[in-house]
């Protein structure tokens, strides 16, 4: 019966301890045939070691007003009991209640190690390869760019860089896939990944505190410190349980004696304090972080990264699904479809002029004119060129200006070319102030994005495209995919005002926005959840999301819905198995048809099922 607060205070060797010694004080009376007089010391003797931690736990909270929880509970409970005599009962209360507080400890620690354990994605040794020697370390020794070895059957220690070899990795641990991928040189591996069958040698990206293994498991361990609106549901709860059991069992103890004759004092006194044992609402308060603990450990299982508890309630009520298009919903690996130069300017001068200027960009159309253009020969990096958010780049050297970007950037910058409707994105160039063409881009749509979208109609959710692409392109995308509302040509800022207004519109429910963090990460920290994608997606926004998706699959999201809506089945679950089975015993209790020692049986009994219950949550 543990209470959040006090969870990690004792050793399991303190409490076994202390219930050993407890049991001796306990059973010497009865070995020796002690005279009752004596045998009520080493009663109490018992009481107190076991009931030690207990006393000086609601004693404390009593001085801070804080009394409303079990520690009082019991105490009252426990000292009453003395109070009429009966040292014996006192005595085993307190050793039956501290072995139910070793226990639950024992099943809620052994089932997050257990959770921590399967999602093992740390190491512990990295080799380290310098000047031809192969040297042990702790990963956390190793350096950006250092050179790393990792055999086959090995786990990738730290995110890097293949720079020799090739393998099958098994990704399953970040991603939930379950076939292997091949993996070259050239190509980043991610930490906690495995290395199926090749020899590795890895140029490392990022020390192990920021590798994706070591924030992961941060995340986890963390995830509830948030708390979620049902584990508030349990404070409030017990700051108006307590006193009404405190009155209650006051007036079961004080009234039958009054108003009937043949009731005895003693016997309803002792009724009380039955009651005040069985009332103690332990199983809520393990089960229910614990379930939350399990929901996150099973998503992330499956390479969807929940960052707290509080998220599962807006996932789970989610009734708008609102899409980013590039990169989200599309590949976001663009191919050049055509190049559209005016009179006098080559092919070639428009893409090169083009990629001057996008060579800097990390935006998936620059990098894709910048592949396009880069075959052959080296750019000249400019640092001075300025990515305009949902717009394009401008480049001013002394010599020249370049604008690359969508039409609204040629307006606002009053350049006159052509701007007819493309079912492609259209990228226009100018170079000062002179229209040169345009270039068009195609992009595909994600292979599982129409499964996920007709999985969340499914799910009774709406979906939504928001894009800064002309209408055309988006169109076309949403026509694919099934996504009957969208709005094109928004500016980052644009997004966050359609999605306030999305939000203000809609009156069940929660709205959910997902993105890749390029040219939306504000938006993410708008939305009730925001979900990012995190292979492609920047680090900003796997900060600004409230749910990472590890390996962008957009079926991850109708999966994580589902998962944060069993998670919550399963808490309230909880809370309606133990009420209901409170109750029973509460009034078996009242009527004198339960004993202290029945009730403190019943009471850990009910925790260990809703801490077995809980685990289901870790299963999807
Ligand atoms: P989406 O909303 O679909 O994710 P973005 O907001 O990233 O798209 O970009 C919106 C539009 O702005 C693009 O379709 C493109 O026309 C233009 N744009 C943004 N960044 C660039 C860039 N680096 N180069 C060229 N065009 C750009
Ligand atoms: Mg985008």
């Amino acid at each position: 019966m543990p209470s959040i607060t006090h969870h990690h205070k004792h050793h399991n060797a303190y409490l076994i301890l202390q219930i050993s010694m407890a049991l001796l004080f306990f059973i010497i009376p009865f070995i020796f045939k002690i005279p009752q007089n004596i045998s009520s010391l080493f009663f109490i003797g018992a009481f107190i070691i076991a009931g030690k931690d207990t006393l000086l736990e609601a004693f404390k909270n009593f001085l801070q007003n804080k009394w409303m929880n079990e520690n009082t509970l019991m105490s009252l409970a426990g000292i009453g009991a003395i109070g009429i005599g009966e040292y014996p009962e006192a005595a085993m209360v307190m050793i039956l209640y501290q072995s139910g507080e070793y226990l639950q400890h024992k099943a809620v620690e052994e089932s997050r190690k257990s959770i921590t354990d399967l999602m093992d994605l740390r190491s512990d040794i990295v080799y380290k390869e310098e000047q031809g020697i192969i040297t042990n370390n702790k990963p956390e020794e190793i350096k950006v760019n250092d050179i790393i070895i990792v055999r086959s059957g090995e786990k990738i220690p730290l995110d890097g860089i293949i720079i020799e070899g090739n393998a099958a990795i098994d990704t399953s641990g970040l991603t939930g896939e379950s076939l292997p991928k091949d993996f070259f040189s050239g190509d980043e591996v991610l930490s906690g990944y495995i290395n199926i069958n090749g020899f590795l040698k890895i140029k490392v990206l990022r020390i192990y505190k920021e590798s994706t293994a070591s924030k992961i498991l941060d995340l986890i361990e963390h995830a509830d410190n948030h708390k979620s609106h049902s584990e508030r549901f349990i404070t409030r709860f017990a700051r108006y349980y307590t006193p009404i059991i405190i009155i209650i069992s006051f007036l079961l103890a004080v009234c039958p004696p009054l108003f009937f004759s043949e009731a005895v004092f003693l016997d309803w006194f002792k009724r009380a304090l039955t009651f005040i044992v069985i009332s103690c609402p332990c199983a809520l308060i393990i089960s229910i972080p614990l379930s939350f603990f399990a929901g996150i450990g099973g998503a992330s299982r499956k390479g969807i990264l929940i960052k707290g508890s509080n998220y599962f309630e807006a996932l789970a009520h989610c009734r708008i699904s609102v899409f980013d298009k590039t990169g989200t919903l599309t590949e976001g690996n663009f191919i050049i479809d055509h190049l559209y130069p005016v009179k006098d300017i080559t092919p070639t001068y428009l893409l090169q002029t083009a990629a001057k200027a996008e060579n800097t960009s990390n935006h998936p159309i620059a990098r894709s004119i910048t592949k396009a253009c880069r075959k052959g020969q080296d750019l000249n990096i400019y640092k001075q060129a300025k990515e305009i958010s949902g717009l394009g780049i401008i480049l001013r050297t002394d010599k020249e200006e370049i604008l690359v970007g969508n039409h609204e950037l040629m307006k606002r910058h009053d350049i006159k070319g052509i701007f007819n409707n493309n079912q492609n994105t259209t990228i226009h160039i100018a170079r000062n102030r002179k229209y040169l063409g345009y270039i068009t881009v195609k992009d595909k749509s994600k292979e599982e994005a129409f499964e996920a979208i007709s999985q969340l109609h499914h799910l009774n959710i709406k979906t939504i495209m928001l894009t800064g692409d002309n209408k055309e392109a988006a169109q076309a995308i949403a026509n694919q995919l099934n996504i009957k509302d969208f709005y094109t040509n928004l500016l980052p800022l644009e997004k966050i005002k359609k999605l306030e207004e999305i939000k203000n519109k809609n009156n069940k429910g929660t709205v959910i926005f997902v993105g890749d963090g390029i040219n939306d990460a504000p938006v993410l920290t708008y939305a009730d959840v925001g979900i990012a994608m995190g292979g492609l997606g920047t680090d900003a926004a796997i900060e600004a999301a409230d749910v990472v998706i590890m390996d962008d699959s957009l079926l991850k999201i109708p999966l994580s819905i589902r998962i944060a809506q069993k998670t919550l089945r399963i808490v309230w679950q909880n809370i309606f198995l133990a009420l209901s089975v409170k109750t029973i015993f509460l009034l078996l209790g009242a009527l004198g048809m339960m004993t202290m020692w029945g009730a403190v049986f019943a009471d850990v009994g009910i925790s260990l099922l809703a801490v077995l219950n809980s685990l289901r949550a870790f299963r999807n």
